[in-house]
């Protein structure tokens, strides 16, 4: 359990950190949400407001500007008050407003096992996109909920923490808020693993013990090296590794302690690059190092931007020891990620921050995207093109991103009305709308949607298709499927003849039923056929069109990819996977 945290402390805290925090501001997000929580406990007992102190404090140790510790403060005010967003606003103004209300949204998300796991991620990086401090305060206030898991039933605390581990600690490391990462992953890991979390402690507590006495004895040496040299370190320090980072890299290593050489690691801060590769040099002038352990993460930094150069040497007593040689800069950036860039662009504010990531150098701006590309890699995700559509961030500005009941994210222009959002689920859907409703309340089909509501479209039996709906469709996808349900519900007849060709099919479903191995492509007109729905996309390499000689080719994350039987690129991927070919046919 934490001490008891009082307001004076985190302001003590803060000013520590930043001196010219808004401390009004502070005081005056204190004493509402205190006000507002009074006489409400936490599970363990605790006065609730310790919880929004103890967030405000996890994100003042980020050195987050003041509006997002305020936010911190209040963030479960409208959830768990009767407050409404209304009043933050009249009290805070909107940008708090609008981050509480951030937060808020995502404290819908509840974690329905690993199939939901990626639309949870898509909400994260909704929220990210409109403001990232939203993530911010949500790995906060996660950090301290992780502190008191212990009060819940067992089963609920495991899968909290499951939760954590599987959507708040891959966040916290693509952001680069190594910190972060490895305390929530610390602190899930005995309620996953719990067998093994007492067997690693129990192994790995002496061991640390003697290795930071070890450490202690080789500092001087190296103090010595570089004052010789007339090195000013900034510091050297050494930091032991964090459990569950040693239990994923035992895995690696048949469970085997001896092959572990970071368990505690020296590090050394210096000013300057150059510095950096000085310092290397005199390690090893040192002490031998191991062949192949020799990583140069500053000229080729990983993939969330982490920098440092790591060595492992032979060191004092012929122990083996790993050493980490970074400027101060870097040191802060690996330990608070992105929240560093936020510190240093605090005085202009969100406007500057996203301009600085969309005006970002060409070479910087490609490694931001294909870090989204390598995660979702990672996360198999069943759409991968989608979801690395909706990351882009200069690709956010005129979208708003609605949610289906199930918590699937639709992002359509903006003043899309529920029209959009019906056609964008399914023709089918489209075609029967009677209403829509919007985070619970009946609303009009001509009103526009706004980012981040759920959305749910009520449908009757029969079709309903209304010329009327033209005028009310922003998407050319809703429009092209409104003109033709009505050509269908004027001339029946024509619902039989194939389609007319189009310029291109702009959207196509199929079926497909197994065993049978033939995949039909509907044209503008999805239709079930057997059991299981398959995803169909016509090859961007060919881009086949109607009467064109097509073939399919299974693919891990799409469904089923269609091109045409002379492209190149299917004939190179078909054979190296003859067993992904099935045969396609227009319809
Ligand atoms: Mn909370």
């Amino acid at each position: 359990m934490l001490k008891e945290l009082t307001y004076s402390q985190l302001e003590d805290k803060i000013r520590q950190v930043n001196p010219s925090a808004n401390f009004e501001l502070l005081k005056k997000a204190y004493s509402y949400a205190e006000e507002a929580h009074r006489g409400q406990k936490r599970k363990s007992g605790e006065p609730y407001i310790q919880h929004c102190l103890w967030t405000a404090w996890y994100l003042a140790e980020m050195r987050l500007d003041s509006s997002t510790i305020a936010t911190g403060l209040l963030h479960d005010v409208i959830d768990d008050t009767p407050r409404t967003n209304e009043d933050i606003k009249k009290e805070f103004g909107k940008e708090i407003a609008k981050l509480v209300e951030g937060i808020t949204k995502l404290g819908k998300i509840k974690y329905r096992g690993i199939e939901r796991h990626i639309e949870n991620l898509r909400k994260m990086f909704m929220a990210m996109a409109e403001d990232i401090r939203v993530i911010l305060v949500k790995l906060a206030d996660r950090l301290h909920n992780m502190q008191t898991l212990n009060i819940l039933p067992p089963e609920k605390a495991q899968r909290i923490a499951l939760e954590t581990v599987e959507i708040f600690t891959p966040i916290a490391y693509r952001l680069g808020i190594w910190e972060m990462k490895g305390r929530l992953e610390d602190l899930a890991f005995p309620y996953i693993h719990p067998k093994e979390y007492q067997w690693l402690v129990s192994q790995v507590k002496d061991k640390y013990e003697r290795r930071q006495k070890y450490l202690e004895r080789v500092k001087p040496i190296i103090l010595k090296e570089l004052r010789t040299e007339k090195i000013d370190p900034v510091e050297v320090l050494y930091r032991a590794k964090h459990y569950y980072g040693l239990f994923k890299k035992l895995k690696r290593y048949e469970m085997n302690l001896n092959k572990v050489y970071d368990l505690v690691a020296l590090r050394i801060i210096v000013n300057t690059v150059e510095e950096c590769y000085m310092v290397l040099g005199l390690v090893h002038k040192l002490w031998k190092p191991l062949p192949g352990r020799i990583k140069d993460y500053i000229a080729l930094p990983k993939p969330n931007g982490y920098q440092s150069l790591h060595t492992t040497v032979f060191c004092e007593e012929g122990k083996i020891t790993e050493i980490q040689i970074r400027t101060k800069k870097m040191n802060e950036e690996a330990e608070r990620g992105i929240a560093a860039h936020w510190y240093y662009s605090e005085q202009k504010g969100l406007k500057a921050y996203i301009k600085k990531i969309v005006t970002l150098p060409p070479e910087k701006k490609f490694a931001w995207i294909q870090q989204l590309r390598d995660w979702q890699k990672e996360l198999d995700s069943a759409s991968p093109n989608e979801f690395l559509e909706s990351l882009k961030i200069d690709f956010f500005k005129d979208r708003i991103f609605v949610f289906t009941p199930k918590g699937d994210v639709i992002d359509l222009p903006e003043n899309a009305t529920p029209i959009d959002f019906a056609y964008h689920i399914h023709t089918d859907v489209g075609d029967r709308t009677v209403a829509a409703k919007v985070d619970g309340k009946i609303i009009a089909l001509d009103q526009n949607l706004k980012n981040g509501q759920v959305v749910e479209i009520i449908t009757r039996k029969e079709k309903n298709v209304n010329r009327r709906w033209l005028d009310l469709a922003k998407t050319s996808l809703a429009k092209s499927k409104i003109k033709s349900s009505l050509r269908r519900q004027l001339n029946p007849e024509e619902e039989k003849k194939p389609p007319s060709a189009g310029p291109t099919p702009e959207k196509t479903k199929s079926t497909i039923s197994p065993g049978k191995k033939k995949v039909k492509i509907v044209l503008g007109k999805p239709e079930v056929v057997g059991q299981k729905q398959i995803k169909l996309k016509l090859a961007k390499c060919c881009q086949p069109r109607l009467g064109d000689d097509i073939i399919g080719l299974v693919t891990r994350a799409e469904g089923v990819s269609v091109h045409k039987k002379s492209c190149e690129n299917f004939q190179r991927l078909s054979k190296k996977s003859p067993q992904k070919v099935v045969p396609v046919e227009w319809r």
